[in-house]
C-alpha cells in the first residue's frame, strides 16, 4: 500500500506525534472520561487524525446533523466548521449546548452567499421571470424554490424555510431537487446556492440539460440575453465553489489513468462537471467511503476529495492502493483550524463549569432554518 502524501500535509502516523501532541491526546482522553455521557464529540471526515481519534462519532455533514438531532448529550463538541455547528444547534434541544473548538473555523464556500445578496437575487429573479414565491403562491402557480446546500449560514437556511424551500447535502441533493420540482409547478425553477458545482452535477444526473441551467453571479448587471437564459432555466446556480474541490482537474485524471490503466477514480460532486464526467464515480464523502470499501483487493484508486479523508481511507484499507488525485493538495484550511489544543481547551473549560465557544443560532432564525432542515431530514434518498 502506498500513499501520496502532499508536501504540505501532516504525517498521520502515531510515531510522528511529538511528546507535546501525545500529552495533549492523553489529557483529552482523561477529560472525556470525566465528562462522561454529558459529552459527545462529533468529527467530520475532513478532520485530521489527531482529532478523529477523540471523536465519538464520525461522518459527513448530513450524517452528523442526523446524529446531533438524535443525541441526548448535554454538551456536543463539533469538530467541523461553523455552519455544521449551527445546524447541530438548530436540531438539538434548548438544554443541549453545541460547542465549536475554534470560532474561526468557517467555510469559504458558505461565505460566498450572503443573505442580503440572496434576497436581492430572489426579488430580481421573481420580478423578471414572473415565477412566484411559494410562500405566497396559489395552487397551479409556477414557483421559484430556494434550495441551499448544508454549507451555508443559518440565516440562509432560515430564508429557505420561510420561502417554501429546503436544505440539501451532497448525500441527498437529487432527492431534494425532486422534492423541489414537485412543488415548483410545470414551469417552475430552483434557485440553488451556494455551490454551483454540486447543483450542476446533480441537475445533469437528473437529466436537466445544460441549456436549462444558468449561473447567478451576485452584484453583476445582467443583459437581456442573460435574462432570457435565466427565464428558460430549470436550475439557477449561485456562483459559489469549494476551494479544495476546485483544485481537481481532468488532466490529473488523465495522468493517473496513463500511469495506472486499470486505476479507478472517484470524486466528490463539489468538483467541476468535467472532472465528475471524467471520473468513474462521484458522490458524498459517505458514498466515497462505501465505494472504496467495495473495490477488489489490489485495486488502485485515486480519490478527489480532502486529503485527511483520503489518507485515512488509505490507512484503513491495507488491501487497496489509495492516493489523492491532486498530489500536492493541502487540507481544507478551515477544517484544519480545529487543532487538538483547541479541543483540549474547550474540554478543560467544560470540566471547570464554563461553557466555552457555544454556537447559538438566534431565535428569529431558528424556526425557518429548522423547517428547511426538517424537510431535508424527511427525505430518505
Ligand atoms: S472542504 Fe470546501 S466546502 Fe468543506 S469546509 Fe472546506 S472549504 Fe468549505
Amino acid at each position: 500500500m502506498t500513499l501520496s502524501l502532499p508536501m504540505c500535509a501532516i504525517d498521520f502516523t502515531d510515531d510522528a506525534m511529538s511528546s507535546e501532541e501525545l500529552a495533549i491526546a492523553e489529557r483529552i482522553s482523561e477529560l472525556k472520561e470525566q465528562l462522561g455521557d454529558d459529552l459527545l464529540i462529533l468529527g467530520h471526515h475532513y478532520q485530521r487524525d489527531q482529532i478523529v481519534m477523540h471523536a465519538d462519532l464520525l461522518g459527513d455533514s448530513f450524517l452528523l446533523s442526523e446524529l446531533a438531532a438524535k443525541s441526548k448529550a448535554k454538551n456536543i463538541v463539533f469538530c467541523g466548521v461553523h455552519f455544521m455547528a449551527e445546524s447541530a444547534d438548530i436540531l438539538t434541544s434548548d438544554e443541549q449546548r453545541v460547542i465549536l473548538p475554534n470560532m474561526r473555523a468557517g467555510c469559504s464556500m458558505a461565505d460566498m452567499a450572503a443573505l442580503n445578496e440572496v434576497e436581492i437575487a430572489w426579488e430580481e429573479i421573481l420580478q423578471k421571470t414572473g415565477l412566484r414565491d411559494p410562500a405566497a403562491a396559489n395552487e397551479g402557480d409556477s414557483c421559484l424554490i430556494p434550495v441551499t446546500y448544508m454549507n451555508s449560514s443559518a440565516a440562509l437556511k432560515d430564508f429557505c424555510g420561510r420561502h417554501g424551500g429546503i436544505v440539501c447535502t451532497s448525500s441527498n441533493a437529487a432527492g431534494v431537487l425532486e422534492w423541489a420540482y414537485e412543488r415548483a409547478g410545470q414551469k417552475g425553477a430552483v434557485l440553488f446556492f451556494p455551490d454551483q458545482h454540486l447543483g450542476r452535477n446533480t441537475g445533469i444526473s437528473m437529466g436537466i440539460p445544460l441549456d436549462q441551467m444558468a449561473t447567478w453571479t451576485p452584484n453583476e448587471r445582467k443583459d437581456e440575453v442573460e435574462w432570457e437564459q435565466i427565464r428558460k432555466s430549470k436550475l439557477i446556480l449561485w456562483h459559489g465553489f469549494c476551494s479544495v474541490h476546485k483544485r481537481f482537474t481532468v488532466q490529473q485524471i488523465e495522468e493517473f489513468r496513463n500511469n495506472n490503466p486499470n486505476g479507478i477514480v472517484v470524486v466528490h460532486p463539489e468538483c467541476t462537471k468535467d472532472v465528475v464526467n471524467a471520473a468513474d464515480a462521484n458522490g458524498s464523502t459517505e458514498f466515497i467511503r462505501r465505494f472504496v470499501a467495495q473495490q477488489e483487493a489490489g485495486s488502485h484508486i485515486a480519490v478527489g476529495t480532502e486529503i485527511n479523508m483520503v489518507a485515512r481511507l488509505n490507512a484503513t484499507h491495507e488491501e487497496l492502493e489509495i492516493e489523492c488525485l491532486e498530489p500536492t493538495i493541502c487540507p481544507c484550511s478551515t477544517m484544519y483550524m480545529i487543532h487538538p489544543a483547541y479541543l483540549l481547551d474547550v474540554l478543560e473549560r467544560l470540566v471547570e463549569g464554563e461553557i466555552p465557544n457555544q454556537i447559538v443560532v438566534e431565535k428569529e432564525v431558528q424556526s425557518g432554518a429548522k423547517l428547511a432542515l426538517d424537510r431535508m431530514l424527511a427525505i430518505r434518498k
